[in-house]
């Protein structure tokens, strides 16, 4: 393939991205079926929380001008208010209310005395001179007051974010579909693991990889049985495949038995991605086909797929969920000195460590050849060099994937 239908690494992804679209909303309960799905709608405060103004400690009630600064305070205890369980009347100067943490401050109360501080003896309380760290009052609205925007729609719910949602008394929420795909590796040579394989063979490391990121990216994957570099049983088992996103594994290059755009071909495939200027992963293609329906091509290495992987399918899985496509890059000092790179950008399995004083630091890892499972396995991160870039010392600030691990 020339050179010239060779695309940047941002020109590709963009050229994916535009062809994401997000299926319709559905309500899900606030539960663990919501876990990991991007919201499609803002969730909105619909009462203040706390909903009343609530006691921060165990201890007394008390009115503004009800204590003394300077010397103790008896006072006489007119009632109780417990969490769940307010005190209906109001308080007044002279007076305490006995009170618990999470309760309601009666009417007229202005800080809470610590039980600490406080001495009961019956119905009267004698309270030592007001504690100035208070006034253990947590205000109404002080987490989040009515009306108030919580989460905007295009956030995935986590754990917290569902705390939030409760919180705030929802239920439901609407909520995009997990995007469906299809996983299918192509090679004569492929077994399935736990199978038995003859010499020439080799496992197929490369769908059980996919199908489990996909899944922790917000997908619903099915893993499909490999085919054989054949065009017409590639073509079939697309055919076949029920999945708004297909993706290949394999044959994805221009080499005799490289079948997967071929057979595509014939279905109709708009290849709108041929290949992309990237290291490793350069056969990487993309195409829609005439139902609608996405197709990414990844090239058989482990670590060509994987790495290509992570550059196209996860923001695509996010764009197809209805959530803001990115790349959570972050950045680390060179443990290592690195050689200038060529004209395609380099991901780099690297790993990472913090240094004695804090500092994140990430060592390349000495082999990158694309065949490697086991130096994937060992890494903890992508090491990101710009096409062309020169020669790189230790100390070096570099930009870098972490891999979702650990
Ligand atoms: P291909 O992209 O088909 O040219 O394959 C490139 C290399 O990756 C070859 O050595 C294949 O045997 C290997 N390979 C292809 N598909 C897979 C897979 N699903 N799992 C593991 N290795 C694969
Ligand atoms: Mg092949």
């Amino acid at each position: 393939m020339s050179s010239a239908k060779l695309m940047t690494v941002e020109a590709a992804r963009a050229a994916v991205l535009a062809h994401a679209r997000p299926r319709a909303a559905m309500k899900v309960k606030l539960d663990l079926d919501a876990l990991g799905l991007v919201l499609a709608e803002p969730v909105t405060a619909s009462r203040d929380q706390p909903p009343f103004d609530a006691a921060a400690m165990d201890g007394y009630a008390v009115t503004a001008g009800g204590l003394s600064e300077t010397s103790p305070t008896t006072l006489r205890v007119i009632g109780e208010s417990a969490a769940g369980h307010g005190f209906a009347g109001s308080l007044g100067d002279g007076e305490a209310v006995r009170i618990f943490t999470g309760a309601p401050c009666p009417q007229g109360s202005a800080f809470v005395v610590p039980q600490e501080l406080a001495t009961r003896n019956g119905d009267q309380v004698t309270l030592t001179p007001r504690d100035q760290s208070g006034p253990y009052i947590r205000n109404r609205g002080a987490d989040f007051r009515s009306g108030e925007v919580l989460l905007q729609g295009g956030v995935r719910l986590d754990p917290w974010r569902l705390s939030l949602c409760a919180a705030a008394g929802r239920g439901e929420v609407q909520v995009r579909p997990r995007p469906r795909l299809a996983i299918l590796s192509t090679g004569d040579e492929l077994v399935e693991a736990g199978q038995a394989a003859r010499p020439d063979q080799i496992f197929d490391s490369g769908s059980p990889a996919l199908t489990a990121l996909t899944r922790l990216w917000g997908a619903d994957p099915v893993r499909l049985r490999p085919a054989g570099d054949d065009v017409t049983a590639i073509a079939a088992a697309v055919e076949g495949a029920k999945a708004e996103l297909m993706v290949m594994i394999g044959g994805a290059s221009v080499g005799d038995h490289d079948l997967a755009k071929p057979a595509l071909a014939r279905l109709g495939l708009d290849l709108r991605v041929e290949s992309v200027a990237v290291r490793p992963g350069k056969p990487t293609w993309f195409g829609v086909l005439p139902d609608g329906r996405l197709v990414l091509g990844l090239p058989g290495n482990p670590a060509s797929a994987l790495v290509c992987a992570e550059l196209f399918l996860r923001p695509l899985i996010e764009a197809l969920s209805g959530a803001e496509p990115r790349l959570n890059l972050i950045a680390a000092q060179l443990a290592s000195p690195l050689p200038a790179n060529g004209p395609r950008e380099h991901w780099m399995r690297a790993t990472l460590a913090h240094r004695p004083d804090g500092v994140l630091t990430a060592l390349p890892l000495k082999d990158q050849d694309s065949s490697l499972v086991t130096v994937f396995a060992a890494a903890d991160a992508l090491l990101m060099r710009p096409a062309n870039a020169p020669a790189a010392a230790a100390g070096e600030v570099a930009t870098l994937l972490p891999l979702m691990r650990r």
